[in-house]
């Protein structure tokens, strides 16, 4: 256990590390970032920082010596940084949780051994895989980089007549790919769940997520699902986090097929922004379970003490701050990014509804606002 008053060294500076950060202070813990650019939203709002590339074997050492835990905000540290800051203190989650998810393809075959379904997928790693892929998936399809994609980035739609080949080498400069079955999606929700060290574990209620070009528009808390859909959502997510051995938070994001089946679509081995909400809806915040599992303390209760729904705000939407500021209705939150960049998550803005009712959702943009 990592006693109140220790520190928490986090890898990434973006968003998520700032709101872990903020969840530790009341916990009265400090955090230590690493991240290869200065002052971002993390560092901003935590006690230290170290700026260095992920692989400055130095840099990682002396980290090490200053934290009393390390904990990951950004999926794509590369799993060997982790390997190495776990040579001289504990690493939550560990390597394994981050090279499981990094690719797609391992990813996906993971899930498939615990006996959950994905969409069908074939990798295309060389010329030679095209057309046997193109064979065993068909059309529609959807062909993704298999690492480093986000945000809807690094991925293209293939249309019958499509050539494999073609969009390979054009559009994903032939980088190991996945072609996945584009499946026809009733909604798409997720699951954030935590594991603590001793084994237990806690979900918080499945969410529907939207989005707008490639990037999480808003989340609905909770899903609109029938209770076995809502129940097998979690159930998977947990039995996800187990079969990882995960320390800390972990997202699932699954797709609800027009047929009712349940696929899982990806692990995110981190907190995520479909779990943004629980700050004001929950009894326990994603970000204050993720510290506390890191850290070895009890998990909290995941009950939703609201309905919720949650906005991104990308790009310009930020431009609507004084309005939001003047909602009493809403819980504004902005990440401290100097630059307004289009895609860019700004911030995000949460309303509570009563427990009985549907997930609030005003309009957008809200009244009042000079757009
Ligand atoms: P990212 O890492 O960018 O979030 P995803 O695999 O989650 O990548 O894809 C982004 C979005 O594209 C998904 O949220 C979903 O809306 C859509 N999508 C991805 N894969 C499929 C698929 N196989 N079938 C249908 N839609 C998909
Ligand atoms: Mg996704």
């Amino acid at each position: 256990m990592i006693a109140p008053g220790g520190t928490i060294g986090i890898l990434g500076g973006g968003q998520l590390g700032r709101m872990l950060a903020l969840a530790a202070a009341p916990l009265g813990y400090r955090c230590h970032i690493f991240s290869p650019e200065s002052a971002g939203p993390a560092a901003q709002v935590s006690a230290a920082e170290t700026v260095a590339p992920y692989d400055d074997r130095a840099a990682l050492d002396a980290f090490s010596e200053a934290v009393d835990v390390v904990t990951v905000e950004f999926e794509n540290v590369p799993a060997e940084a982790l390997e190495r800051l776990a040579e001289q203190v504990p690493v939550r989650p560990g390597a394994h949780s981050l090279r499981v998810a990094q690719n797609r393809i391992t990813e996906k075959d993971f899930v498939c051994d615990l006996g959950l379904e994905t969409t069908p997928y074939a990798p295309v790693e060389e010329d030679s895989d095209a057309d046997d892929a193109d064979r065993r998936i068909g059309r529609p399809a959807i062909l993704k980089t298999q690492t480093l994609g986000y945000d809807g980035k690094g991925q293209t739609v293939l249309a019958p007549g499509d050539d494999v080949r073609d969009a390979w080498y054009g559009t994903l400069g032939n980088l190991p790919a996945i072609l996945e079955a584009q499946v026809t999606i009733e909604r798409e929700v997720s699951v954030v769940v935590a594991r603590a060290p001793d084994g237990s574990v806690a979900s918080f209620d499945a969410v529907e997520n939207r989005h707008e070009n490639g990037i999480l528009d808003v989340t609905l808390a909770p899903a609109d699902l029938s209770s076995a859909l809502a129940a097998a959502a979690r159930d998977g997510a947990e039995r996800i986090v187990h079969a990882l051995d995960h320390v800390g938070v972990l997202c699932v994001e699954l797709f609800v097929t027009d047929e009712g089946r349940l696929l899982v679509n990806e692990i995110a081995p981190r907190v995520h922004n479909s779990g943004h909400w629980t700050i004001e809806g929950c009894e326990t915040s994603q970000f204050a379970q993720h510290i506390r599992a890191v850290c070895g303390l009890p998990l909290g209760s995941t009950a939703r003490r609201a309905n919720a729904a949650m906005k991104n705000l990308i790009g310009a939407d930020v431009e609507h701050w004084r309005a939001l500021a003047a909602d009493p209705a809403a819980h504004l939150h902005l990440y401290g990014k100097a630059e307004t960049r289009t895609g860019r998550k700004m911030g995000h803005v949460t309303w509570l509804g009563p427990l009985d009712a549907p997930p609030p959702l005003p309009d957008w943009p809200p009244s009042g606002s000079i757009s």
